[in-house]
């Protein structure tokens, strides 16, 4: 596979309609007054609606293919939503016009949560609370064979092309691809950048990041773990694998995310990690669970066998683990 694959140009094609898609919803949702935080309804439909459009493109063109998506239309079929479906329908219509509320559920439900030999893994929306808050969210795309991710998309629409110079421009699309490296583009697919890390060995005095929710990750222990590598600085709280994208730019060398003590069972989801890990890595990072194992793509959507994630620059990873004080 190579940049210019039917796999990669149709996945930039997906994942740049699907974004605009959720941007239209964000933007018009925070303009109407109706809008509070607990108000899930415009995530809903942002979710849907990238799902539905992802999907549709993937299977016009790979009807083979199986895809492992988050959503299914069972809730938009229920009578007391269709005003919702009503909705998903009308921002589908701005991309793929003419499609009928029927032809986005099917296409919705063209996702599944059964694994294939070769399968996408899609997010529609990645970091959910970030997109009500009007912080950070993420569209993640890959395409995994065999259990290892060949191809990762994430659109990141509201972050700043350079996260410390919020004048910056707004909106990255990072694109991997396996044993050719990882891109920063606009969101647009244009002006390209290699992505390369920050090669240190030495993590102190550099930002760690972790999300911002208290309750997906154990704050209070990973502050511990970052003090243990002499890092200094406050963690960069942030939603969505956008925190992936962060580690490949270099302007963190770590992210941490060890379950928050309120859910200490909680396993991650493949859709998750997938798009996010091939973006860090072939920027010369390391990704695995906080044993130092690798993530497990292909066992089913939970990675039941994994505990925590550990994302550093590659050099720092093996003092990383050795912090965290699972492995032996
Ligand atoms: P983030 O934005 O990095 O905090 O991660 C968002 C993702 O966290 C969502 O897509 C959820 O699948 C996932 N999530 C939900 N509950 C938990 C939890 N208790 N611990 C860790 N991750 C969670
Ligand atoms: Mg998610």
């Amino acid at each position: 596979m190579n940049e210019n694959s039917l796999e990669v140009v149709t996945a930039i094609q997906a994942i740049t309609m699907a974004s605009s898609l959720c941007q239209k919803v964000q933007k018009d949702l925070v303009a109407e007054v109706t809008l509070t935080k607990s108000d899930r309804s415009p995530v809903t439909i942002a979710d849907y609606g990238s799902q539905a459009i992802i999907c549709k493109l993937i299977k016009d063109i790979f009807p083979y293919d199986t895809i492992v998506a988050e959503e299914d239309s069972k809730e938009l079929t229920i009578p007391g939503h269709s005003r919702i479906l009503e909705k998903v329908t009308y921002y589908v219509n701005e991309s793929i016009p003419n499609s009928s509320p029927e032809e986005v559920c099917a296409w919705i439900d063209s996702g599944s949560h059964s694994l294939a030999d070769r399968f996408w893994a899609l997010d529609p929306i990645d970091g959910t609370k970030g997109f009500l808050r009007g912080g950070q969210y993420a569209i993640a795309l890959a395409l995994i064979e065999r259990g290892v991710v060949r191809l990762g998309l994430l659109a990141c629409p509201n972050l700043y092309r350079d996260i410390h110079q919020t004048e910056s421009e707004k909106g990255c699309l990072f694109f991997a691809l396996r044993g050719k490296g990882s891109f920063q583009m606009d969101m647009k697919g244009g002006d390209r950048r290699v992505l390369s890390g920050l090669k240190v060995e030495d993590p102190s005095e550099l930002f760690f990041t972790e999300s911002y929710e208290s309750n997906h990750s154990d704050h209070l222990f990973q502050q511990r773990i970052a003090q243990k590598l002499n890092i200094t600085k406050p963690p960069l709280r942030m939603d969505s694998q956008a925190k992936y994208g962060i580690v490949a730019r270099g302007e963190a060398v770590l992210y941490i995310r060890i379950p928050a003590p309120s859910e200490p069972g909680y396993r991650e989801n493949i859709w998750d990690h997938a798009a996010g890990s091939i973006v860090a890595e072939e920027a010369g990072g390391r990704v695995t669970d906080a044993l130092g194992h690798l993530l497990a793509f292909s066992s089913g959507i939970k990675m039941e066998k994994n505990y925590g994630i550990v994302v550093t620059n590659g050099i720092s990873h093996d003092l990383v683990l050795k912090a965290l004080g699972f492995s032996d």
